[in-house]
C-alpha cells in the first residue's frame, strides 16, 4: 500500500511542522481512500494543538470540525491526520499506537531533520508502514 502526497500538500504540511518547532504541529488530510491500494491526499487542514504537554499532540476539536465541514463542501473525506516529531523519528510512538484508530491514516513528519512517513493502524496488528510517494495520485 502507498499514500500519494502532492507537492503542495507536502509542502504545507513541512513548512507546518517547521515553523511549530520545538511543538508538535498537528493537522487533518482529505483525499481518497482505495481499499488495499492505499490513499491519494488532496488537501491538507492545519489544526492547532491543544495539548499543554511538550512532545504531545491534541487536535483542536474546532478545528477538527472545521476541516471535516471543508472537505464534506469540496465532496472530499478526511482521511487521516499528520503530526511532527520534533526531534524524533517519522515513526509512531507508544502513545500514537494508543490514540490510533482503525484504517485511518497517519502521516508522521520528522523535524528539523524531515522526513515523512506514512502508517496505518490495523487493529490487532498494530501499525503498517505505507510508502510515501510525492506527487497527485493515480485514484480518481
Ligand atoms: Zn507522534
Amino acid at each position: 500500500m502507498e499514500v500519494f502526497i502532492p507537492k503542495r500538500v507536502r509542502d504545507s504540511i513541512v513548512s507546518h511542522a517547521l515553523s511549530e518547532y520545538p511543538r508538535e504541529a498537528c493537522g487533518l488530510l482529505a483525499g481518497e481512500k482505495v481499499r488495499s491500494k492505499g490513499f491519494s491526499i488532496k488537501r491538507a487542514y492545519r489544526a492547532k494543538n491543544i495539548s499543554d504537554t511538550p512532545l504531545r499532540y491534541e487536535i483542536d476539536p474546532e478545528d477538527m470540525y472545521r476541516a471535516f465541514l471543508e472537505a464534506e463542501k469540496e465532496s472530499m473525506e478526511i482521511v487521516g491526520a499528520y503530526h511532527s516529531h520534533p526531534l524524533g523519528k517519522a515513526f509512531p510512538s507508544k502513545i500514537d499506537e494508543e490514540k490510533a484508530h482503525p484504517s485511518f491514516l497517519y502521516v508522521i513528519i520528522s523535524v528539523p531533520r524531515v522526513r515523512i512517513g506514512a502508517f496505518i493502524w490495523r487493529e490487532g496488528k498494530g501499525f503498517r508502514e505505507l510508502r510515501v510517494r510525492i506527487g497527485e495520485g493515480p485514484f480518481i
